[in-house]
């Protein structure tokens, strides 16, 4: 057992590393309000995520993971305007304020932070049930910023992921949880890690600016937020669902799991955009620059809805829903 913290005390100690100016931010950490400086020319990107226990992660999480998964899957959001990080805010509620498990949780939300050069400015602290809540700020040149509502019929949609990697394994990870499922150790590790430890595609969007049409990260789902795009956009799409990237693990389970996987997963966080095809190699470039690869996986349509088809052009049954907070189990 761990010593238990005061309030101040675990503040002090564990979330107010990032106290000095830096370029955007005039005061940190520790007054009644941060002070943000962005530059001339540049909008602020705002954002908000909150983690709960027992609906976004499970009790036994390690805690740095934790923290990872909380700061990441708000920076995947910044990431999806083409914003660059600047600062964040953490408003937790903590049943216990044990200083080792909050040790391990700064460690992880500073690594992450630290990494994206994103500062720590400030946050509330109470007791109550296990709770995360993120705000980030980032900035974007004024008009730059990669919105869900720009996608056109001809362009093409693409799917980010890491090298060797696909879309789907969170689930993958979810479902050997849940236990409907087993997989050897070191599979269920790499699957766990898409889970745990989702890399936001912070430097993917920033090279999109200027490129992509419309972008949205997958939380909920590709089906799920890809009609968030199409609603925004006025149009459809067709899907190639063999062109999905896929893991080794993925690839071996069951073609209707690892369509519902691919298609509803959720807990992805990489980037779902558009762009027009004569920026094809662009895209590529983006990629390349934003350390990750790119998948085609379809292309914008004007009529409403979505097909997706498999490679020889037969139609792909869905029978499954994104993940809805109010609606799924
Ligand atoms: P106030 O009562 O004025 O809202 P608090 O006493 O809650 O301030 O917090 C004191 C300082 O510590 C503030 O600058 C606040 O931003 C910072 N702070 C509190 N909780 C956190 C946290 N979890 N992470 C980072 N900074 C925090
Ligand atoms: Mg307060």
């Amino acid at each position: 057992m761990s010593t238990p913290l005061g309030e101040f005390e675990l503040i002090r100690r564990c979330f107010m590393r990032h106290r000095e100016p830096r370029p955007g931010i005039a005061l940190g950490s520790g007054d009644d309000c941060a002070l943000l400086a962005p530059q001339p020319g540049m909008q602020l990107a705002v954002s908000s995520d909150m983690l709960v226990e027992g609906r976004h992660f499970l009790s036994t999480v390690d805690p740095a993971r934790l923290g990872h998964k909380a700061l990441a899957v708000n920076l995947s959001d910044l990431a999806a305007s083409g914003a660059r990080p600047l600062a964040f805010t953490l408003a937790l509620a903590l049943p216990r304020a044990e200083a080792d498990w909050l040790d391990a949780l700064a460690e992880g939300l500073y690594a992450l932070a630290d990494a994206h050069d994103c500062a720590l400015v400030g946050g509330d602290t109470t007791a109550g049930p296990l709770n995360l809540c993120i705000t980030v700020f980032g900035e974007v040149p004024s008009g730059a910023a990669l919105l869900r509502s720009g996608a056109r019929a001809g362009d093409e949609l693409w799917i980010s992921h890491a090298p060797g990697r696909g879309i789907g394994d969170a689930r993958l990870a979810l479902e050997v949880f849940r236990g409907t499922l087993a997989l050897p150790g070191d599979a269920f590790e790499r699957v766990r890690a898409a889970m745990e430890l989702p890399q936001p595609r912070v430097a993917l969007g920033i090279a999109l600016r200027g490129v992509a049409s419309a972008a949205i990260d997958v939380s909920d789902g590709l089906l799920g937020d890809l009609r968030h795009v199409l609603a925004l956009s006025g149009v459809g799409a067709r899907i190639d669902a063999d062109a999905l990237p896929c893991s080794p693990e993925l690839a071996v389970q069951p073609l209707a799991l690892r369509r519902l996987c691919q298609l509803a997963g959720g807990d992805d966080y990489e980037l779902l955009f558009t762009a027009p095809a004569a920026r094809h190699a662009e895209v590529l470039a983006a990629a390349r620059a934003g350390g990750c690869a790119a998948a085609r996986i379809g292309r914008i349509e004007a009529e409403p809805g979505v097909r997706i088809e498999d490679r020889d052009g037969r139609a792909v049954p869905v029978d499954f829903a994104s993940f809805d907070h109010f609606k799924s189990a």
